[in-house]
């Protein structure tokens, strides 16, 4: 019996209620690149990923504004039909110089940029092997690309060195998907060895690189060895560029390719002109402030060495609490102090793995950084 949608809803809310993995949505005014106000109250966030804090920067309003009053605010269809205003064409080639690939393709989103890809390259014959901490995203365009999909052990190189065996024998096309940082624990992946493990096992690689681009490297993301026709390097403009949108770069036959495979770039409406503005000259700063771009980095580094933690390897750290209840408590008592620090739970991290999930920005003072490293020693950690 199919029953009453209303009743579905209600008990399925009341069970997550009952393990405390009910989300709401809290209103959150963001008023400049560091600060909140929520409930009344002005807190410094620590969990926006707008690292280079360019959601709030001059140039980017001032391009966004510019080309609505030249393009309007929509792209009027997909990229495909009307959408690819004039400006996609430069985010592109901008994106592509960053990357230092042929090519680049710009999505509506990171979210829309994996579920699109990935299918568009696989299929039923072939085998995807996926890091067990991969994005809801790369693991959603796995499944859609109807793949057998494999998980491997987090950045485990000898687990893909064995699942590889075991599995690539009976399968036409492999793929590896990885990321170059990763967005619930900040590590970074062992892009060397896994390059290295796709070439002899005649596979691709995908690396997402939502969270090193415009943070590691000078901005540029994770460094591929041998980025040659076999990676995939996909990225989003909405964390350290600071707008909205996904892209991959990629040698220029792969990118075509995309442009008529990809179902979520075929039947989606292209993105408004200003959001693509905003990007090119979110890519302006980044490659003009080698200084500013290295502050993220550098002010994780400065709190993990505080708070007694292992080294800052990104923009992000996790401090691990175990339970929900307590990743619940640890992010209120932060609220007390001022700060914006949300829980993570599952099903977005592990069970049993619920933390707090703290990010780290150029602009953030030397001062908030110490006092909250002061609160998560002595408050959080050491109890
Ligand atoms: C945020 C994120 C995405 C999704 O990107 P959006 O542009 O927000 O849709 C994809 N992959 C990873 C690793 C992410 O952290």
């Amino acid at each position: 019996m199919t029953g009453s949608l209303e009743e579905f809803a209600r008990t399925k809310l009341a069970a997550l209620e009952a393990a405390s993995l009910r989300r709401a949505l809290v209103e959150t005014a963001r008023t400049d690149g560091v600060h909140v106000e929520r409930r009344g109250r002005r807190l410094v966030s620590f969990c926006c990923n707008d690292y280079l804090n360019l959601t709030h920067h001059p140039a980017l309003k001032e391009a966004a504004v510019a080309a609505i009053a030249r393009y309007g605010v929509g792209a009027g269809a997909s990229r495909l039909v009307t959408g690819n205003h004039p400006l996609f064409a430069e985010l592109e080639r901008a994106l592509a110089r960053l990357k230092g690939t042929e090519a680049a393709c710009v999505f509506g989103s990171g979210y829309l940029a994996n579920t699109g890809i990935i299918p568009a390259l696989m299929g039923a014959d072939d085998v995807v092997l996926i890091d067990e901490l991969a994005h809801a995203s790369l693991w959603t365009g796995a499944r859609l690309s109807r793949a057998k999909v494999v998980s491997f052990i987090h950045n485990d190189v000898r687990n893909v060195d064995a699942l590889l065996d075991a599995h690539r024998g009976r399968h036409r096309r492999a793929l590896i998907v990885t990321e170059g940082v990763f967005s619930m624990d900040g590590d970074r992946a062992p892009l060397d060895e896994l390059t290295c493990i796709a070439a002899r096992a005649d596979a691709w690689l995908v690396v997402d690189d939502a969270h090193a681009v415009g943070v590691i490297n000078g901005g540029r993301g994770s460094l591929l060895a041998d980025s040659g026709a076999n990676v995939l390097q996909i990225g989003t403009l909405s964390k350290a560029i600071g707008g909205y949108g996904g892209f991959l770069c990629a040698s220029r036959h792969v990118i075509e390719l995309v442009h008529n495979r990809a179902r979520t770039l075929v039947y989606a409406t292209g993105l408004p002109p200003a959001t693509v503005a905003a990007a090119i000259a979110a890519l302006e700063v980044i490659a003009r402030q080698p200084e500013y771009v290295a502050r993220p980095l550098a002010n994780a580094k400065a709190f993990t060495t505080r708070a007694g933690l292992p080294e800052a390897q990104s923009a992000i750290v996790p401090v691990v609490v175990g339970s929900v209840a307590r990743a619940l408590q640890a992010s209120e008592l932060l609220e007390n102090e001022g700060f914006l620090v949300v829980a993570i739970r599952p099903p977005t991290v592990p069970e049993g793995t619920a933390r707090l999930r703290l990010t780290f920005t150029a602009a953030h003072a030397e001062a908030d950084i110490a006092r909250l490293a002061e609160v998560v020693r002595d408050k959080i950690l050491a109890k």
